[in-house]
């Protein structure tokens, strides 16, 4: 029997059959994805394939020959050692096939897409995401064009390329990539990271992920960098579910990263708003998380006030020492990731984290492909 699923419109709770090709509510609202709970049965996990395709009960694909994977997910989770601190870790989440945690959210987006017959998609994207859809899109045999601001990284411009997608380089903003693709959504389906619902229960199973690696426990609190808020709204809905299911006890307090440069989550959560402000934009080391008008913001800030979650920013120069703090210990990742390292003394000074706690810094993308602008700061031996 068919599982019965929908889209529900976060703002005003009209529902879609989940073949629409509107990709928000005609009230401008977000889609969620209404689906019944499956639980997962965690003793059996051991003999499953090491992807996200392990929790396969809790992703929503009728039929298994219409799964897309390269094998993504179930990265390392590594200890990390940062002065005092006693029980930190790092998820190496850009330890996936095309170098970002994206490939969470497009193995499922895409299997969806294969899954009700779709045969053209276009994305805008600061480009990891980009470069993740058109892997997955290929692999699937769908036809993918990639909108991406002209001042991206060149490695993940080429990389986009070389997976047969077409390439919309625009000028401006990450803004100005999201208005211009909205024309070329009336003709292809929108495979965005941001507004399908699809995506998000790719990116969910971090929070599996992370629990059944820590032995089907929780850490106290995780770090992660956000833009859109998609990995601070996939590590919360995976929680969740894990909560619903009586497999934890509690969601652990999840802290969302900003640049100061772009930091519009952080400065209306500060303010106390029930609503995110769009903040200016302006150049920011962090490509990766240069969201000036998040679309799902209220959710966001919703999500930290009920969990006892909260926002943090770092400079561009903490941003390069966290980045360099972590090459020591043999990781190199985009100066995205790197935010969540400097945070760690900022919210230690807020007394919002101590040392005994355990903490889980999520790192979200690759140095390989952001190296022509790393190269500087590399002093030569
Ligand atoms: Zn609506």
């Amino acid at each position: 029997m068919k599982d019965s699923i929908s889209f529900s419109c976060s703002v005003c709770s009209r529902e879609y059959p989940i073949e629409t090709r509107n990709f928000r509510c005609e009230c401008g609202g977000t889609f969620k994805l209404k689906r019944p709970l499956k639980s997962l049965p965690i003793s059996s996990l051991k003999e499953r394939e090491k992807s996200i395709w392990r929790y396969r009960e809790t992703l929503p694909i009728e039929d298994d020959k219409n799964i897309v994977s390269l094998g993504e997910g179930f990265t390392p989770l590594l200890s990390f050692s940062y002065k005092n601190f006693e029980k930190i870790s790092i998820k190496l989440d850009y330890v996936c096939p095309t170098g970002s945690f994206k490939d969470r959210g497009s193995t499922v987006l895409i299997s969806k897409l294969k899954e009700l017959g779709v045969k053209s998609c276009v994305v805008d994207s600061s480009g990891n995401a980009g470069s993740s859809i058109a892997a997955y899109s290929t692999r699937a045999g769908i036809e993918c064009q990639v909108y991406c601001p002209a001042g991206t990284s060149e490695g993940k411009l080429v990389q986009i390329r070389a997976y047969g997608a077409r390439l919309v380089k625009v000028p401006g903003t990450r803004l100005d990539t999201a208005m211009a693709v909205q024309e070329a959504t009336k003709e292809h389906y929108y495979a965005s990271p941001n507004w399908n619902p699809f995506f998000v229960e790719g990116v969910k199973t971090m929070a599996y992920e992370i629990c059944e690696q820590l032995g089907w426990n929780i850490p106290d609190t995780i770090l992660c960098p956000t833009g859109y808020g998609g990995v601070y709204i996939g590590l919360y809905y995976g929680f969740k579910e894990l909560l619903e299911q009586g497999i934890i006890n509690q969601i652990p307090r999840l802290i969302g990263i900003q640049s100061e440069a772009i930091s519009p989550i952080y400065q209306s959560f500060s303010r106390k708003a029930k609503e995110v402000e769009e903040v200016p934009s302006v150049v920011t080391l962090a490509e990766g998380i240069g969201c000036v008008r998040p679309i799902k913001g209220k959710e966001i800030l919703e999500i930290a006030q009920s969990t006892d979650g909260c926002f943090e920013i770092v400079s561009e120069k903490e941003i390069i020492e966290g980045w360099k703090e972590l090459n020591r210990q043999g990781i190199y990742i985009e100066p995205t990731s790197a935010v969540v390292v400097k945070a760690i003394d900022r919210l230690a000074n807020r007394g919002i984290l101590n040392q005994r706690e355990k903490i889980v810094l999520i790192l979200t993308g690759s140095g390989l492909k952001a190296t022509e602008k790393l190269g500087k700061y590399v002093v030569l031996n």
